[in-house]
């Protein structure tokens, strides 16, 4: 008999995760009762977002109960059903957690289509990392042809589309990211035109020489050092986007502001923080302009796939010591 694999949160982590925060258990496959059905996860999201639900206290969401299985978003197959709008062999993303199969009654789930795009890119550029980067850059940032827009996390998730839209919008588009092989798909791959190593060199000096007119859109993903950096360089008029801080996810010291903010009163600018579930009536809108970008070539998505459910723990960290390249999926 199949049996149901699932991560549970056993306590709350201080600092980095670790694998003894989860309790690993097998449980029977449940079976869907009326206007339920059942989905067997094919790929996990793993987002940096988790590492603050397993925290205790208020946040945007609920934080993950202990012994509650971990909040995963995920896409799966439908394999039994009692929903009439719900049918077995539909493909589904939605908040499955992380475990093989979940029972859902389809509040907040989406059916997708695997011959349009591969699953992945489902929890990718086309689902909720692809989502913030529209909106957090398009509604937030406000960017304008030929503006300078500068995202940290440049390649990641969320970062890797950032810089893309700004291209289409007639931007010169700056990443931030950790390495030179990410510099490298950053600007050669994705069309950047400019990619600063912050784990190589003077961020505030390769500022300076990669957007000498400032900054006028930072869609910040990191937080912490970085943001402080971006500020000496605002353009007047400057828009700061918040979309995460993950520098600051595993601190066990209080999260590290901006000593720099009065950079906002000389520049008149501001800086403004994004959760992605506000534009939830528009995803279908962007979904389908990023799907015509896809489809024509102008916007290019990496998936980065890890393999087995058992290796959750060790894989959700690889978003803390930067080894993703792209949006990281655990298949399963
Ligand atoms: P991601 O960029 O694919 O992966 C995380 C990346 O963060 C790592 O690869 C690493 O890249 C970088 N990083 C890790 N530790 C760092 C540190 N100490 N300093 C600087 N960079 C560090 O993740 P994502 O899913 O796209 O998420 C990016 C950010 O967006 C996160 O802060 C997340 O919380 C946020 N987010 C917010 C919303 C919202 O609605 N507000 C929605 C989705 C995501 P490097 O190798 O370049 O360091």
């Amino acid at each position: 008999m199949n049996k149901n694999r699932q991560f549970k949160l056993a306590r709350r982590p201080q600092g980095m995760v670790q694998r003894a925060d989860f309790e690993f258990v097998e449980t029977p496959v449940p079976e869907p009762g009326e206007g339920q059905f059942l989905v067997k996860n094919e790929y996990l999201s793993l987002d940096p977002a988790m590492r603050g639900w397993m925290n205790e206290g208020k946040s945007y969401v609920p934080p993950v109960g202990l012994g509650e299985v971990m909040r995963a978003g995920a896409v799966g197959r439908i394999v039994a059903s009692k929903h009439p709008q719900f049918a077995v062999g539909q493909h589904v993303v939605g908040l499955f957690g992380v475990q093989d199969y979940a029972i859902s009654n389809g509040k907040g789930v989406t059916p997708v289509d695997p011959e349009l795009a591969p699953l992945p890119v489902y929890l990718g550029t086309l689902g909720m990392p692809g989502m913030t980067a529209y909106f957090g850059l398009l509604e937030v940032g406000q960017p304008k042809p030929g503006e300078t827009v500068v995202v940290s996390g440049a390649a990641g998730a969320v970062g890797q589309v950032v810089g893309q839209i700004a291209k289409i919008k007639g931007c010169r588009a700056v990443g931030i990211a950790g390495g030179a092989d990410k510099c490298r798909y950053v600007v050669d791959a994705l069309g950047f035109d400019a990619c600063i190593d912050y784990k190589a060199e003077d961020v505030k000096k390769a500022l300076k020489t990669h957007c000498p007119q400032g900054v006028d859109v930072y869609f910040d993903n990191v937080g912490g050092d970085i943001l402080d950096a971006v500020l000496t360089q605002l353009a007047m008029h400057a828009r700061i986007v918040i979309c995460g801080a993950i520098s600051q996810y595993n601190n066990t010291a209080p999260v590290k502001g901006p000593s720099n903010y009065l950079s906002l009163l000389v520049h008149r600018a501001s800086m403004k923080g994004m959760v992605v579930f506000d534009w939830a009536d528009r995803y279908g809108e962007a979904a389908r302009e990023m799907a015509g970008w896809l489809a024509s070539g102008r916007l290019k998505t990496r998936e980065d796939i890890a393999e087995g459910l058992e290796t959750f723990p060790e894989t959700l960290l690889k978003l803390f010591k930067g080894e993703n390249i792209g949006k990281l999926v655990l298949k399963l």
